[in-house]
């Protein structure tokens, strides 16, 4: 044997005890001289069946062409070569291989066969790829996490846009093709979708509902487990109820859902489902959606506190904008007042001067324009009280018809020249009983909503119309009773409302107008005031064919007693009885006294509270009447009468006070008995008023 084959035998036999190692001597045929024990495994063949064939036999004459026999040739040529590459093998498969080839001189020095060694580096050669593959996925999925952490959409709590930003960077980095987040509605019977991005589609979408008691396996085990990754969802008893239905029919495999938590406990999931070849999930992609998961309970905690931050501007706005009303209110209020003391007097001494002058007096005239203006001004003052919704609430019973006709010039006023204002009376209204003013409000309130829904020029209709509502139509009404009712209609066709306004509309502080011109109070007053006189109200509207306001005052079943507010007759006299007069604004008290004096009364003038007890203790005859004013330094009008009436049982008294009602109403004057007379008075409205009250049992 020469030297070389049995350095060769020796080299077998070396290699058949490393296990790892394969060996093959191949001559210059490239045929099989020596194996080893591995290399004959390798292809499940002996040692017979394999030696004295050649390589491309055994490997085929591809792959020997083009990867072997260029490689073979090197070390034909004397070149120690080294590769590694994979090997398909028949009894093993797939495997990965470090082969070198090493030339072997014969005992002449020539190169006449190759060894080549073979050593399996399989699974050193996959955890290597694994680890490249999870540092690959370990890059990505920091990126994505750094991506989100960097989106405006976080930083804004833009909720909508951060859950599409999430869905897709997740598809994208876990390569699924469906990514959705869900959330819980309060009762957890229902899970709706925030967003859902598909990758092919490149598309988000939103708003599927699932019922939960439809897949209660699943459901259940999202509670308990908090998340569900599945490799094959269509058989896994968590997700099989989704198969037929939903799995399937899009062909959805696997599935990684984490559920979303917040302070412990469950508001949400993110659901991952991936198409194709069932898929095993990683760890490292498990933890992710964990992450992900994490990012989006944080994102619903911050986008609770911004709305709850959001309310409470809103409702900051709302407190400041009612404070503003408010401050407006009792400054009108306060003027109001003042005005009115002004007026009082400027109309006493007006009444005074015309009863000096007979009428073909040059003066007479201007005397006249003086009263009327006068008067004109109370009307002003009226309805500066009437904004400030501070007017005293006293029904009586009246005739719509009435109240309507007397506003119907300042509603033409208010509503401007493009809109066309009709009044449509019933002929033979029935009465209601009614505070007038309330009416005004109402009517107010309607007419501006109506001119604001109209833009360029419209219709206004007001009508009213007697009513009888019966036990079949109330039934179709919630809140209706069957009766007799006076019905106040105030219709537009303006922009009319969507379904969502009509809901609200009787909300205190709801408006759609801009700050500054909505109050949103309109229609809360306007509902306070009918359902305050046990009235109904209803409201027609759709988008684009205007707004009908109906409004029912139940028929005030008593004869209307005529009022006489014009009634000419004389200005009945007084009988020399004694008035003691208090009231601390100088110039009324001069007036009254002088109006009193001049009626015929014997007037007792206080400046204050303190003086009128003294006059009233040191004057030796009756004291037949008190007309006081209610609001005054040291002690009110009340407190005053009331000190008066232990000493002097049968004195009558008279309130006056130019302040708005519910200031009156604070110092004890919403008693029905009580006899209240707003300032500014006509000498005659007084003179009226003591008969009235001195001739009372
Ligand atoms: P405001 O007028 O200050 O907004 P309201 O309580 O009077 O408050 O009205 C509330 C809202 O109802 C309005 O902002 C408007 O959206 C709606 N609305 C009321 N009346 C009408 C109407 N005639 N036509 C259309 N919308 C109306
Ligand atoms: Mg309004």
């Amino acid at each position: 044997m020469s030297k070389t084959n049995e350095f060769l035998n020796f080299f077998k036999l070396a290699s058949d005890s490393i296990e790892d190692y394969k060996l093959a001597v191949i001559d210059a045929n490239y045929r099989y001289k020596i194996v080893s024990q591995q290399y004959l495994e390798g292809y499940n063949l002996s040692e017979a069946e394999i030696i004295g064939k050649s390589v491309p036999e055994l490997m085929g004459n591809e792959l020997f062409g083009q990867v072997i026999k260029p490689k073979l040739d090197r070390a034909f040529k004397g070149e120690v070569f080294k590769f590694d590459d994979w090997f398909d093998f028949p009894a093993k498969g797939q495997r990965y291989l470090e082969v070198s080839y090493y030339p072997i001189l014969d005992d002449n020095q020539k190169i006449t066969s190759v060894a080549a060694v073979s050593r399996d580096i399989t699974e050193r050669k996959k955890a290597e790829e694994a680890l490249r593959e999870r540092e690959r996925r370990a890059k990505l999925q920091q990126t994505a996490i750094a991506q989100l952490a960097i989106d405006q959409a976080f930083f804004s709590v833009d909720l909508p846009l951060a859950l599409e930003r999430i869905s897709k960077v997740v598809s994208e980095t876990i390569e699924v093709e469906r990514t959705s987040i869900w959330y819980f509605s309060d009762d957890h019977s229902e899970l709706k979708c925030l967003t859902i991005y598909e990758k092919d589609k490149k598309l988000h979408s939103s708003g599927e509902i699932l019922k939960t008691d439809a897949f209660p396996s699943y459901f259940k085990a999202i509670k308990t487990e908090k998340r569900i990754y599945v490799n094959d969802a269509q058989n896994d008893s968590r997700t099989v109820e989704l198969t037929e239905s939903y799995l399937r029919p899009l062909e959805i495999t696997s599935m990684l859902d984490a559920g979303i938590l917040v302070e412990g406990s469950l508001v949400g999931v993110v659901c991952c489902e991936h198409i194709g070849p069932k898929r095993k999930w990683h760890s490292d992609e498990e933890s992710f959606m964990n992450s992900i998961a994490t990012i989006v309970a944080q994102l619903f905690v911050s986008n609770e506190r911004k709305q709850a931050e959001e309310e409470k501007e809103k409702l900051q706005a709302r407190f400041m904008q009612a404070q503003k009303m408010e401050s407006l209110g009792r400054l009108a209020g306060g003027v109001a007042h003042d005005i009115n003391n002004k007026l009082n007097v400027i109309l006493g001494y007006a009444e005074f001067i015309k009863e000096s002058l007979d009428e073909s007096d040059p003066n007479y005239d201007f005397i006249e324009e003086i009263i009327a203006s006068g008067k004109k001004s109370t009307k002003i003052v009226k309805q500066l009280l009437a904004f400030a919704r501070k007017q005293i609430i006293s029904p009586k019973a009246c005739n719509l018809n009435e109240i309507v006709e007397s506003i119907l010039k300042m509603l033409r006023k208010l509503i401007g020249e493009d809109i066309d204002l009709s009044w449509i009376p019933e002929s033979q209204v029935w009465p209601i009983k009614f505070d007038p003013t309330q009416i005004d409000q109402i009517l107010v309130n309607l007419c501006v909503n109506a001119r604001d829904a109209i833009s360029g020029v419209g219709k206004i209709n007001i009508e009213t119309e007697n009513i009888l509502l019966d036990e079949a139509y109330c039934s179709r009404k919630a809140g209706f009773l069957p009766g007799e009712y006076v019905m106040l209609s105030v219709s537009d066709n303006g922009e009319g409302m969507t379904k969502e306004t009509l809901d609200n509309i009787f909300e205190p502080f709801f408006t759609t107008k801009p700050v500054g011109i909505g109050t949103g109070l309109g229609l809360s007053t306007v509902y306070g005031i009918v359902k305050q006189n046990n009235g109904f109200i209803n409201v027609y509207s759709e988008p684009g064919e205007g707004t009908t306001v109906r409004i029912y005052l139940p028929h005030h079943a008593v004869e209307v007693r005529e009022i006489q507010t014009k009634s000419a007759g004389k200005i009945p006299k007084g009988h020399g009885e004694t008035v003691l007069l208090v009231e601390d604004e100088k110039a009324i008290l001069t007036i009254i006294k002088l109006i009193l004096e001049k009626l015929g009364y014997l007037v007792l003038p206080a400046g204050t509270p303190a003086e009128a007890i003294h006059l009233a203790k040191h004057h030796p005859e009756p004291i037949d009447l008190l007309i006081t004013d209610v609001i005054m330094p040291e002690m009110n009008g009340h407190h005053l009468a009331n000190k008066l009436n232990d000493r002097y049982p049968n004195i009558k008294t008279i309130f006056m006070s130019g302040y708005p009602g519910n200031i009156v109403a604070h110092h004890g004057m919403l008693d029905n008995d009580v006899n209240f007379i707003q300032k500014p008075f006509s000498n005659k409205d007084l003179a009226v008023m003591i008969r009235k009250v001195l001739e009372q049992s």
